[in-house]
């Protein structure tokens, strides 16, 4: 069973939770969830990871008691082949790790540069990374967490096959500095570019999650596979 760890700081947690149990009965790959709140969890069996939205300078504080932030960027320094998603504040966190380590993405990233929490906004994005396919053998239901959310049934075209968009949430999102991006695009609403994919580090600045599209997701499960096999 693979496991897949999902950092617990805060944030859009719950729904990625929801979009892996998605995307691993979509790719028909079993998974184990690995919710983690302490460096201690982040061992040699935790094959891929997830740094979710939220606000980064309160996931950098939240962490410390814990040094979750610690053991989530030496568990990357150990295994860079092992595949992360961050999304929007996990790709600021990818991009500057905070003093005394090197940026997991060749990419330079500026907070709330779209403006503020009003300035949000939804886009349709073109994508160019290769993800597998969905195949779900059931119907899958959203469900609601222990908080009562439920994630936002954002989907169009890209739920039912059209590859070539993709909904793009960007909530007081960050944006790569213009030809800062030394690595390779996979995400962009129109000439910006708002994905990047360095190694197996994928960062978006928008919020895969909160749409039914679980590409990401899909590619980030079969990415472990491929690697721990
Ligand atoms: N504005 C947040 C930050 O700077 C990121 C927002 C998000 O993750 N949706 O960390």
């Amino acid at each position: 069973m693979l496991r897949i760890g999902l950092a617990m700081l805060q944030g859009a947690r719950h729904e990625h939770i929801e979009a892996l149990i998605h995307a691993s009965e979509e790719v028909g790959i079993e998974i184990e969830i690995v919710e983690l709140r302490k460096s201690s969890q982040l061992d040699s069996d935790i094959c891929a990871l997830i740094l979710p939205g939220g606000e980064s300078t309160a996931m950098r504080k939240a962490s410390k008691s814990e040094s979750l932030l610690d053991g989530i960027f030496d568990w990357m320094d150990k295994f860079p082949n092992r595949p992360v998603l961050g999304t929007c504040a996990g790709a600021i966190l990818l991009s500057d790790p905070g003093e005394q380590r090197q940026p997991y993405i060749s990419a330079q990233i500026s907070r709330n540069a779209w403006g503020r929490q009003r300035q949000s906004f939804e886009a349709q994005l073109e994508i160019e990374l290769d993800t597998p396919e969905s195949n779900p053998t059931k119907e899958l239901e959203l469900q609601r967490d222990n908080f009562n959310h439920k994630p936002l049934k954002i989907s169009h075209d890209a739920a039912i096959g059209n590859l070539d968009s993709y909904p793009g949430v960007f909530i007081r999102a960050p944006r790569f500095l213009t030809n800062s991006v030394k690595c390779t695009t996979v995400a962009t609403l129109q000439d910006e570019v708002v994905g990047i994919l360095d190694g197996m580090k994928l960062a978006l600045t928008f919020h895969p999650e909160l749409t039914l599209d679980r590409r990401f997701h899909r590619w980030l499960i079969v990415e472990a596979k491929n690697n721990f096999s």
